[in-house]
């Protein structure tokens, strides 16, 4: 998994509780003030991203500087057409009211996620927020090349909305596979049937963007951990179980962990029954061996994906067959969960797909399973939830991968037009 992202960095996840990062102070002096500045500003850019608006009394508040130097601040965001003021704060605080300073929702990210069944591409303003998403389905086993080219085309078909309404920062991809870190190359997406495609490169030869790629589970956590179930929550693990198996994400400190070339997190094919099944990637015993959505589909007599319904025939299910069926699955997933939360001490685990769906079944069940294993001091503060963010899940994802650079220094980012 591929982030070189940090919320931290920016003061995500540490505002408003004392001990925050977020700002350094204006009292540095000489070649520092140029770092200070850029700092600040992409602090301010940050909380104003993340909460979707803050005034600039709390702006002031939570990064501990003077109120004329968030004003300055807030100023030249305006200027770069990165935050939009707006209306008086009326909330009946005493004193003059403090305009609103919301993300810009013109300043955008192109989100693309490349499936087995069709190719999504969307455009997310910045603060997170899904403007446009068109999904085109594609015939199993596309290549990249034709992935890329369909892209190109809808991207093409948005131009003049783009060139005239929006500013745009560049294209994110989240990847169901394996990617590089530093170039965004497809080391393997087996699904897809992908090996060793440059598709950072193909993309922005075909669109002119810069592009960035990382694994979908990855920036699924980055998504649920600024706008989702994981928000204010330094030390998080999703888990997403799809239709291919189960990808996952960590974030533990505000940061998103790669590993040393981005390949980090595959909770998938960790080891949970060592008497168990061959796994497709050659090893025994895989977790996606054992915790898998089409043993589920069969039982329930559903012979399509559709995530809403495999849950709703689940939960109505009285069936003994579903129950043992559910109640194996989860055994299996809670041998997974301790072994995470004994390496990463999280606070919360984050379910997507039909692992949520699993949980939701019987929750009781999971919750039982964990508190079964009294040596785990850690498993006392995790708590179990699932995705917020759902269907706009990996769009927002790719698009938050898009607007890292942005975010980490808005003073340097290049946005396509520049500022008129
Ligand atoms: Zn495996």
């Amino acid at each position: 998994m591929c982030l070189r992202h940090s919320h931290s960095r920016t003061g995500a996840h540490c505002y408003g509780d004392g001990h925050g990062d977020v700002a350094v102070t204006q009292n540095e002096s000489g070649n520092n003030n140029d770092h200070v500045r850029r700092h600040n500003l992409s602090a301010v850019l940050g909380l104003a991203h993340r909460t979707g608006g803050l005034s600039r009394a709390q702006l002031t508040k939570v990064t501990g500087l003077n109120r004329s130097t968030v004003a300055d601040l807030v100023g030249e965001l305006v200027e770069r057409q990165l935050v939009v003021e707006v209306g008086p704060d009326s909330s009946g605080h005493v004193g003059r009211p403090s305009p609103i300073v919301r993300p810009n929702p013109r300043a955008v990210a192109l989100a693309v996620n490349p499936e087995v069944d069709a190719v999504t591409v969307g455009v997310v303003g910045l603060g997170g927020t899904v403007l446009k998403r068109v999904r085109c389905p594609t015939p199993q086993r596309t290549r990249a090349k034709e992935a890329v080219t369909i892209c190109a085309a809808v991207i093409e078909a948005m131009r003049a909305d783009l060139d005239t309404r929006y500013r745009t920062v560049g294209i994110g991809v989240a990847v169901p596979g394996l990617v590089r870190e530093h170039d965004g190359l497809v080391r393997l997406a087996p699904h897809l049937g992908w090996v060793d495609e440059p598709l950072a490169q193909m993309l922005t030869d075909a669109t002119g963007y810069p592009v960035v790629a990382a694994n979908d589970a990855s920036l699924g956590a980055l998504a649920e951990s600024t706008f989702g179930s994981g928000r204010d929550v330094t030390d998080l693990i999703y888990l997403n179980g799809g239709a291919s198996g189960i990808g996952g994400g960590v974030i533990a400190g505000g940061v998103s962990l790669a590993g040393i070339a981005g390949y980090a997190g595959e909770f998938g094919h960790t080891l949970v029954n060592s008497i168990g099944v061959l796994c497709d990637c050659g090893a025994v015993g895989c977790l996606e061996t054992e915790v898998a959505r089409a043993p589920l589909l069969k039982l329930v007599g559903l012979s399509d994906a559709d995530g809403d319904e495999l849950e709703r025939k689940l939960t109505a299910s009285r069936s003994p067959a579903v129950q043992t069926e559910v109640e194996r699955q989860l055994d299996f997933l809670a041998v997974a969960f301790r072994n995470a939360i004994n390496i990463f001490n999280p606070q919360l685990i984050i379910l997507g797909g039909f692992l949520g769906s699993l949980y939701a079944v019987a929750p009781a069940y999971l919750d039982q399973k964990l508190a079964q294993r009294p040596l785990l001091a850690a498993q006392e503060t995790v708590t179990i939830s699932r995705t917020e963010l759902t269907s706009d899940l990996l769009m927002i994802g790719a698009a938050e991968l898009a607007f890292e650079s942005l975010l980490s220094d808005p003073a340097s980012s290049r946005l396509t037009p520049p500022p008129g």
